[in-house]
């Protein structure tokens, strides 16, 4: 048995019992983690309260040692993303960004770097940054985190610069191919004219910069279903289908 803090970041909350919750989170320094919050469904918890998804907190626990599932001793809110709640798109892609962190790591799992950006989106979010793009953004920069960032700077056939031209990736290959050149028969992605530099430009954002960059809905949607398709292929991990815009 060991006992942790750490800042973090509340994934998901789900009843455990009549009066306890699982909680998920993200932490600073130690990754994903889940712990039973005792009492947290009483109506005079206080640590119920912190364990909305989104919340930033300050949390210890204990964690048996080999084990996976820990127990809540102590969490106190740091702050709410209160902006988000109030806009349907950011609530949506709030939810696509914690989902996608709790598939793509298991518990003990990530590192401060994958905190800060899964923060980074959520505070631009949270102050109103166009929802699709941080959404997208947000997708690319966690590929190259994950150290599965495709590589788009030149056609894999004819070794062509990618310009506003329509193209498509090859997921099995990992090569981008320029719309003269042919398809190799495995799983490939289509790209509109405009997506290959949106990607690019997406995967080297830095944080700063991710509130002033903007693409149109139908890029953010082929920049995800790319980064749906290299989780899945890397990874074996399928994201949450995403619901419709406006639904
Ligand atoms: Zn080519």
């Amino acid at each position: 048995m060991s006992i942790h803090a750490d800042e973090a970041i509340v994934l998901s909350a789900m009843s455990y019992s009549n009066t306890s919750l699982i909680a998920t989170f993200f932490a600073r320094k130690e990754g994903k983690i889940r712990v039973v919050a005792r009492g947290a469904r009483s109506p005079k918890s206080k640590i119920g309260v912190g364990l909305e998804p989104a919340t930033r907190v300050q949390a210890e626990w204990s964690m048996p040692t080999g084990k996976d599932l820990g127990t809540l001793r102590y969490c106190e809110t740091i702050s709410v993303f209160h902006h988000l709640w109030s806009d349907m798109e950011a609530m949506r892609l709030t939810g696509i960004i914690l989902k996608t962190m709790d598939r793509v790591f298991g518990v003990h799992e990530g590192q401060e770097e994958h905190y800060e950006w899964m923060a980074v989106a959520l505070e631009a979010l949270d102050s109103g940054a166009e929802p699709g793009s941080i959404g997208a953004l947000f997708m690319a920069g966690l590929l190259k985190k994950l150290g599965i960032a495709p590589e788009m700077s030149y056609c894999g056939s004819c070794t062509k610069k990618p310009g506003e031209e329509r193209a498509a990736f090859d997921i099995e290959s990992g090569e981008l191919r320029c719309s003269r050149c042919e398809l190799p028969a495995g799983q490939s992605v289509r790209l509109r004219a405009g997506s290959v530099l949106a990607m690019i430009e997406a995967v080297e954002v830095a944080p700063e910069k991710i509130r002033s960059l903007r693409f149109h809905p139908s890029i953010q949607d082929e920049m995800i279903q790319l980064v749906r398709s290299l989780i899945s292929f890397h990874l074996g991990i399928s994201l949450p289908v995403q619901k419709n815009r406006g639904q």
